[in-house]
């Protein structure tokens, strides 16, 4: 007896729409990509009870005539590709052909589309009910299309039963929204919720050339989540067939021919936020591939990877940022929704990637990098600064220094070009407010000239109008108020009161140190223990501590095999300090294998044995004393890192007089 049968077109498409249209915010999605994939210049969103009771997506694209508006219906009816060879290389959002028959499967949807270059009067309205076609009429309409789905998963009750509140699932929407307002920022958007108008963005100039592109970025993230966002530029691009270096290969990337790869190039453009910046979720974390809203994990591994000291352990970095590679090396047909993609090369664009970050980072310590401040610009007024109210800073040898301590902190006058440009704020994502922060805006107001110096400080600090970059908190003279608490430098600068963890910044010094003599191929300095001690420990970390021996010993950890499990630890790096010796080779025994897990490149594992030994410095609750504190500042100025410590916390914060008086109440 024949048991199989075909499936009605109805129910396929049902089954279909199961995948693809898991909630509200997916049809929004798939209606959305099918306007931006027909050249809309505007997009509107209407969304009614979280998208339960209404969509509608208008838009002013090419719109379609009678025939293709029917046709659209159909399952896999695309214009998009023809041929099973366009899959390898897909340059539109859609491509399946499925999404439209599957919405309406599953709603009562009506279109309502009219061809943009037809000279034809009218348009066309179909009207479909739970995929059944209620009416094809002519219609009235403007060029471009709109669709409207009413009543989602009506007729599929166990899916609607697992949609969420209202507000969630707007949410949901307005997520996706944001991603595709990031990824088009020359389309205009207008997002309506329940009748209330929530964004009207207008479209904005856009261009093939970096600068017009990252700055039209710049005022869409600004549009999209006011306030100020601490963020660094990212302008990168490399070669993707540049032969892999050994670590990290994958086999993955074997599958491009070699003669493909000439040319293959990754750009890497957007915003990251500056050290110190980051959340403990991954929600401000906005990655695309050409354009496209994407999850990867590779890519995620290879952020993690660029921050690597200038964040903290679990926190993510805040980011949005366009990855541009040749569709053809990447698969985005690997997700029902379109959501995953895959690089052919996964390995080398991992690297890349994380490349890329490192880069920025680096730069913005060492070179000057513009915080990208998502406040006025450098032309539009910016508010006061409190004059009045603020107190002048008094010239240097007229200050009222305390007895014993030095003058002034200068910034090292060799090479002011080179100084860091801005100051580490505390955490917080693209929309979050932070409790104590450093306004871009506001740093850039001027310090009056010193008048013993006025060409250095001519050159590190900008004047007011000038330039919209904001002054680096390592660049401006810092006076030495106290010591609290043992452990936290209260310093004084031009534009307020600056703290610094004497821990953390004597960590950062350290592990620089560390890595710059491993750099040089010189064995770290140590020190011999008065009295060695031995540690023992499993087999398993046995076996693991023995492979690493090598390069702690590099590192001036002196440690060495003295027994089956047993281990004689006898010297250490000067200034750090293992009170319970044990507990210090655990440590690095962990670090190291968690370590192992996420990279396994030689030169990571130093770093992390560096961090871990980095943690042990002494300077904790040492008190120390005016020189010493000065010296500290200053070879914490001539750190490529010098705003976290190794493990991403920040050395210093910054509290402006604009941030001083708003707490003591004399401005708003
Ligand atoms: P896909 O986007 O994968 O091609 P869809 O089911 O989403 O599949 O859409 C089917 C076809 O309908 C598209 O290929 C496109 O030609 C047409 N279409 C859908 N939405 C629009 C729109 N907003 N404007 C113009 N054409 C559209
Ligand atoms: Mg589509």
């Amino acid at each position: 007896m024949n048991r199989i049968r075909l499936l009605p077109e109805q129910v396929a498409n049902q089954i279909a729409a199961g995948e693809v249209i898991e909630r509200p915010a997916s049809a929004v999605k798939e209606l959305v990509e099918n306007s931006l994939d027909a050249a809309a210049t505007r997009v509107t969103v209407e969304i009614q009870a979280g998208g339960r009771s209404v969509i509608r997506v208008i838009d002013d694209g090419t719109g379609m005539s009678r025939d293709d508006a029917l046709l659209c219906l159909e399952r896999h009816a695309t214009s998009k590709i023809r041929r099973a060879e366009d899959l390898a290389a897909i340059a539109t959002m859609g491509f399946r052909g499925e999404a439209l028959p599957s919405i309406a499967s599953v709603s009562r949807f009506t279109l309502t589309t009219r061809e943009r270059d037809s000279t034809g009067p009218e348009g066309t309205q179909i009207v479909v009910s739970a995929g059944k076609i209620i009416a094809v009429k002519a219609a009235g309409t403007a060029p471009g299309t709109s669709v409207e789905v009413r009543q989602l998963f009506s007729n599929l009750p166990a899916r609607r039963k697992f949609l969420r509140t209202e507000e969630t699932e707007a949410a949901h929407i307005q997520h996706y929204l944001t991603l595709a307002a990031l990824a088009y920022t020359e389309v205009a958007f207008t997002f309506q919720k329940d009748g209330r108008l929530l964004w009207q963005l207008p479209a904005l100039k856009t261009g093939k050339d970096a600068d017009a592109r990252l700055a039209s970025l710049r005022e869409r993230l600004r549009a999209l989540y006011g306030g100020e966002q601490r963020l660094l530029r990212v302008d990168y691009s490399a070669d993707l067939s540049e032969p892999p270096l050994s670590a990290g290969s994958e086999s993955g990337d074997s599958a491009v021919d070699p003669a493909s790869r000439d040319h293959l190039t990754l750009r890497v453009w957007g915003y990251i936020g500056a050290p110190g910046v980051s959340r403990a979720t991954r929600e401000d974390q906005h990655l695309f591939v050409n354009r496209r809203p994407v999850e990867n994990r590779g890519l995620n591994y290879a952020l993690l990877e660029g921050y690597h000291t200038a964040l903290m352990k679990g926190r993510f970095p805040v980011c949005c940022l366009f990855l541009e590679i040749d569709p053809a090396a990447v698969d985005v047909n690997i997700h029902p929704a379109k959501r995953e993609v895959k690089f052919h090369q996964e390995g080398a664009v991992r690297r890349l990637v994380a490349d890329a970050i490192r880069q920025t980072l680096l730069r913005f310590h060492t070179a000057g990098t513009e915080v990208q401040g998502q406040k006025p610009a450098a032309d539009e007024p910016r508010p006061e600064v409190g004059a009045t109210a603020r107190p002048q800073p008094a010239p240097p040898g007229e200050q009222p220094s305390l007895p014993n301590l030095p003058a002034r902190l200068r910034p090292p006058p060799s090479n002011p070009a080179a100084l860091p440009p801005s100051q580490p704020g505390l955490e917080m994502g693209f929309g979050q407010e932070p409790s104590l922060r450093i306004a871009p805006s506001e740093s850039r107001v001027a310090a009056p000239p010193s008048p013993t110096r006025p060409a250095e400080v001519q050159q590190t600090v900008p004047s007011t109008t000038s330039s919209s970059s904001p002054v680096p908190l390592l660049a401006v003279p810092l006076r030495l108020v106290g010591v609290i608490g043992k452990l936290y430098v209260v310093l004084e600068s031009d534009r307020g009161l600056v703290l610094l963890d004497q821990h953390a910044a004597h960590e950062r010094i350290l592990f620089e140190q560390m890595l710059n003599r491993l750099e040089q191929n010189a064995q770290a300095p140590s020190q011999r223990l008065l009295l060695p001690e031995t540690v023992e420990l499993s087999a398993r970390d046995s076996n693991f501590l023995r492979e690493q021996l090598p390069v702690l010993t590099r590192l001036g950890v002196g440690l060495s095999e003295f027994g089956e499990r047993t281990f004689l630890l006898d010297a250490l790096p000067p200034l750090v300090k293992a009170t319970d010796a044990r507990r210090f080779v655990l440590e690095l025994v962990d670090e190291l294998k968690a370590a192992g897990q996420e990279v396994n490149t030689l030169r990571l594992g130093e770093q992390t044995v560096a961090k871990t030994v980095c943690r042990h410095a002494v300077k904790a609750n040492d008190p120390l004393a005016g020189r010493e504190l000065e010296h500290l500042v200053e070879d914490l100025r001539r750190c490529a890192m010098p705003y976290t410590c190794p493990h991403g916390r920040p050395t210093l914060i910054e509290m402006n007089f604009r941030e001083l008086e708003k707490k003591f109440g004399r401005v708003q």
